[in-house]
């Protein structure tokens, strides 16, 4: 090695950046309702947990792809499509023409293939990812390097046992109010998983509605506490049940909702009583809904309606002690959290 090299490294050890671990860090695309949660483990392997709309401009792909390469990403290590809906499905072909994904991941075949849209997409993603699919099961592990990514929930069905630590009663069950039968049904088909990272416990159920929540729930709650909750269905009220919320107990939540999709008032109330929470993050502004309910608009990714949108993300850094920090990245603002 020359002197200079040597000089240039020892330099870099000196400034902190010589081997230092890395972090996991999540991103939240915003997608105008549409849900893309890119993770990178510090492996460096990766994790899109969906690929948000089809746009005749290819926006969400877009965005998807400048949120890897702000991660450095060469190619997506695994794809995991909660569900075939289009706002989880739509930019996949445009975004496999930008950046080589590795593994497919699902539930399995849609349940909605007598709707003509959803069979095209669904067909579209069987060629796409033809010779790289698997299949998801609730327990299955999902193999990202670094991390234990643990599938809670799969085409309808929930684990049997609970997850280390978790199975406690819960109390609230008995209040439970069941929703009228879901007009979309892949939603209730959505892969859901708890990712853990040291202390550090993330969840992203897709868009499972109130009444498949109340597998995992109860009568006791099979998934324990979590730090870190991406609200189900981008902040619906079609999802989010106190029991479900009160349950799992996040500290943060971060709510992948649209202009005009998720963030009603009942979803912030419901949120705002769960014991421990302390913030709330937005990728989007709730339009119809009065801005003193929204969160604080520091903690706000994006303002103003869609056309004007410029797509700012949120971010996650979590290192190995399970400290977190969350940044809106419109603005810079950040907080920093503990694992419980
Ligand atoms: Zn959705
Ligand atoms: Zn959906």
């Amino acid at each position: 090695m020359s002197r200079k090299i040597f000089a240039a490294l020892f330099g870099l050890c000196l400034a902190g950046l010589c081997a230092a671990p890395r972090n996991l860090e999540i991103y939240w695309i915003d997608a105008e309702g549409g849900a893309a949660t890119l993770i990178v483990a510090p492996s460096g392997q990766s994790m899109l947990v969906d690929t948000a709309n089809r746009a005749p401009d290819d926006r969400d792909a877009k965005r998807i792809f400048a949120a890897c390469q702000k991660a450095g990403l060469q190619k997506i290590d695994i794809l995991l499509t909660t569900h075939f809906h289009s706002d989880h499905i739509g930019s996949l072909p445009a975004l496999a023409k930008l950046i080589p994904i590795g593994e497919y991941m699902d539930h399995g075949e849609s349940v909605e293939m007598a709707r003509p849209q959803v069979a095209a997409a669904y067909k579209a993603y069987v060629e796409q990812s033809e010779g790289k699919r698997k299949i998801l099961k609730p327990g299955d592990q999902i193999p990202l390097k670094g991390v234990d990514i643990r599938v809670i929930m799969s085409a309808g069905q929930a684990i049997t046992k609970p997850l280390p630590g978790a199975g406690a009663p819960n109390a609230a069950c008995a209040d439970f109010q069941a929703h009228g039968v879901e007009p979309d049904p892949d939603n209730d088909q959505s892969v859901g998983f708890v990712l853990q990272y040291g202390k550090f416990r993330f969840i992203d159920m897709g868009d499972l509605t109130w009444n498949y929540e109340q597998k995992l729930v109860c009568p006791s709650n099979l998934i324990g506490k979590i730090d870190l909750y991406q609200t189900t269905h981008h902040g619906l009220d079609r999802s989010n049940s106190p029991q479900f919320v009160w349950a799992i107990q996040p500290r943060v939540a971060v709510m992948n909702d649209g202009p005009r999709k998720g963030g009603p008032a009942s979803v912030f109330e419901i949120l705002r009583k769960s014991p421990g929470l302390e913030d709330i993050w937005q990728g989007h502004l709730a339009l119809g809904t009065p801005k003193e309910v929204n969160t604080d608009e520091k903690m706000i990714a994006n303002l103003g309606p869609s056309a004007q949108c410029e797509g700012n993300l949120i971010e996650a850094s979590v290192d190995a002690k399970g400290k977190y920090t969350v940044t809106n990245l419109r603005n810079g603002f950040s907080k920093t959290y503990e694992s419980r």
